[in-house]
């Protein structure tokens, strides 16, 4: 029985002086609801009201409005395609179901007709705004629902409006044809149809126009007013959004441009805390467990006390410990309110030392690892009033502030991993390297030494002692050797593990000194002489490695300057505020295009053959790794052969103060 025509078409094709507009939905509804509230308004008739839903689930929303309609006048009609529950029935108003492929189910039509006014709506939905409709009946989004646009005739001429009730009285007489006797009192009433258009035209000057508009333009007016709103939230949510991607493309473009997380973090924490218009906005690196942690980056309103570089206490803070158990970001938006703030003495303070009134803390995780915090704080007069979305935007910061730190951490965990490559690379090249040259000549006399004792019994026992001891001193050397390589190895590579003490130089002097007496024949040494100032400032370092260094550099002054020279350990306060010790001596000298060299591996100017000192090449090479270790520099003077050298190195000193320099003394 379904109706393929339509209503609207009909209408056109009746009086074709029309011309159809396009309405959206919002205006539809607008219209319709001012047409229903004027038969509200007019209790005096009984209109003739015939209204048509598409769907039972628009009609639905408005059932409501039709039973008071219904109070009104017996003559109201309603139709709609069924969904679930509405049926053709007649209860408080004449209900009309048509089939769902009935055109009528593309149409939306209001008409309501009264002795002095009349008012028709005879529209047909787009196809397109259908489809959209179509695909997402469950949730039709705002923005479908608002897209929905119609096309046809709005008007309050009275010819038209007759027309239009003419044509679907006809179309319910088809669903209902019970209803026959009814709808023929409807036409008759008002004049529908051409059985009674003449009566219309007759009686016409019958009809005063005497229609209250007031509340029809009322209604339109709030509903102008209410879809405005409704679009100014629009636009308020769309900014909000427009902002956080802003936010969130920079701050990504910040982590693609650069893989320095200091780099990365510095841009979230100006962004975030410009666009939260924050006094103070803090970054900083957090686990779970850490008792405290440095604020490493901020952003900060003018007139506003800094935090950076503060240490901040985590433990006993229960905001942090509440971040801790919840995972989520806790919000205090008034300190002076708020009891977590007032039962910790600590966050108490340290609130009111910095004002702060409104605060947020939001935590920064990466694959259920806490990395640190994201703090926002506020310090006006007033609690900060959240804005929609502000918190949600701090959440989307913190993720991707979580995959900067992780980011950074891996590429750090790379560069690491490069360096221990690079210095296993080296370590094998200077494997070969002594195995292929200064190995292998120790090696070579320790195997002839021995060979000749096996294969000659009778060799004369002078020389057998030769032998024995050559073999000796050559394999001591190799074991020296061994030594120094593997010690400097060990400090290319970064596996030593540095034990900073607070030191006086002299003490260092002394213990080196006799570690050369020690070692070597008094009496073939030079004369050797410590200056260092009393007022000389403490130093900072290791203290073996720093005796390691003067006893090497002495040593080598020792070997290449005749007894009869000179030694003189020096040490000045420099304008880095380091120390600058110098070893200097009056032996041979070194030519001024070698003092660079001298620090290289395996450097010995004669030649490992050729050498009459001993020593492995690798003294001042271990000497440099040691002062660099410390942060320090080390470099070789000489006005050339035999004119003496001197080697300088820094050390870090602290500003000791005389209690300092006491204790050092006393444990001296
Ligand atoms: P070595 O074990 O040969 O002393 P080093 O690395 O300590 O190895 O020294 C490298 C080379 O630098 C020495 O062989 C020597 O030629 C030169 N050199 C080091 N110290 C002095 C010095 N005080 N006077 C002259 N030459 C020096």
């Amino acid at each position: 029985m379904s109706i393929s025509t339509s209503v609207l078409s009909d209408l056109l094709q009746a009086l074709t002086y029309l011309r159809p507009q396009i309405y959206f939905k919002a205006s539809l509804t607008a219209l319709s609801h001012a047409m229903e509230d004027q038969v509200l308004a007019a209790t005096m008739e009984q209109p003739l009201v015939i209204a048509n839903f598409q769907r039972e689930r628009f009609y639905r929303q408005e059932a409501h409005r039709y039973q008071r309609l219904a109070q009104i006048s017996n003559q109201v009609y309603v139709l709609s395609a069924p969904e679930t529950g509405f049926s053709s029935s007649s209860e408080y108003y004449e209900k009309v179901a048509f089939e769902p492929q009935d055109a009528l189910s593309q149409e939306w039509h209001l008409v309501v007709i009264a002795f002095n006014y009349a008012t028709c709506l005879v529209c047909r939905e787009y196809p397109a705004s259908i489809l959209k409709r179509e695909m997402s009946p469950e949730t039709p989004s705002l923005d479908m629902d608002t897209a929905r646009r119609f096309e046809g005739i709005w008007t309050a001429e009275r010819g038209v409006s007759l027309k239009a009730a003419d044509l679907l009285l006809d179309k319910i007489l088809i669903y209902r044809p019970e209803l026959a006797e009814k709808i023929e009192q409807a036409r008759q009433r008002f004049g529908i149809g051409e059985n009674y258009s003449q009566k219309v035209i007759d009686e016409k000057s019958e009809y005063a126009c005497d229609i209250d508009t007031n509340p029809f333009v009322q209604r339109l007016v709030t509903y102008l007013q209410a879809s405005q709103y409704k679009l100014h939230k629009a636009y308020r949510s769309i900014a909000a959004q427009a902002r956080k991607e802003r936010l969130v493309n920079s701050i990504s473009t910040a982590i693609r441009r650069s893989l320095n997380p200091r780099e990365v973090l510095e841009v979230a924490v100006q962004e975030l805390g410009q666009n939260l218009a924050a006094s103070r906005c803090l970054i900083y690196r957090a686990q779970r467990a850490d008792t405290n942690a440095v604020i490493e980056h901020e952003f900060r309103s003018s007139g506003v006390l800094s935090l950076l570089g503060k240490t901040r206490e985590l433990q006993k803070n229960p905001i942090f410990q509440e971040v801790v158990e919840t995972g989520e970001g806790v919000c205090v938006t008034d300190t002076l309110e708020d009891s977590r703030v007032a039962n910790s003495p600590e966050v108490a303070d340290f609130v009111k030392s910095f004002s702060i009134r409104s605060w947020l803390m939001e935590p920064v995780w990466f694959q259920g690892r806490m990395l640190g915090i994201i703090e926002l704080q506020y310090c006006g007069d007033k609690p900060h009033e959240w804005q929609a979305g502000e918190q949600d935007l701090v959440k989307a910061i913190a993720i991707s502030v979580g995959a900067a730190l992780i980011q950074a951490e891996a590429y750090a965990n790379l560069e690491d991993f490069n360096q221990q490559l690079e210095a296993l690379d080296r370590t094998r090249s200077n494997l070969i390297a002594i195995t292929g040259h200064e190995l292998r000549t120790p090696l070579s006399t320790i195997q002839v030494c021995l060979e000749s004792l096996a294969t000659e019994p009778d060799m004369p026992l002078e020389l057998r002692e030769v032998m024995l001891s050559t073999a000796l001193s050559d394999s001591e050397r190799m074991r020296k050797l061994i030594q120094d390589f593997l010690t400097l190895s060990n400090l290319e590579s970064g596996r030593i593990e540095w034990h900073p003490e607070t030191l006086t130089l002299q003490e260092c002097v002394d213990l080196a000194i006799s570690r050369i007496n020690a070692r070597t024949n008094i009496e073939s040494l030079p004369k050797v002489s410590a200056e260092i100032s009393e007022n000389l400032p403490l130093v900072r370092a290791d203290g073996d490695w720093l005796v390691e260094v003067l006893a090497k550099l002495m040593d080598n002054a020792c070997k290449f300057t005749p007894p009869e020279g000179e030694i003189t350990i020096k040490a000045i306060r420099n304008e880095n505020q380091m120390v600058e010790v110098t070893v200097a001596d009056t032996g041979r000298g070194i030519e001024p295009n070698r003092l660079e060299i001298v620090f290289d591996r395996f450097y010995q100017e004669e030649g490992a053959l050729r050498r009459t000192t001993g020593g492995t090449g690798l003294g001042l090479a271990i000497c440099r790794q040691i002062v660099i270790g410390w942060g320090g520099q080390i470099w070789a003077e000489s006005s050339g052969k035999d004119k003496g050298s001197k080697f300088h190195f820094t050390v870090p000193s602290i500003e000791g103060s005389q209690e300092e320099r006491l204790f050092a003394a006393v444990r001296k």
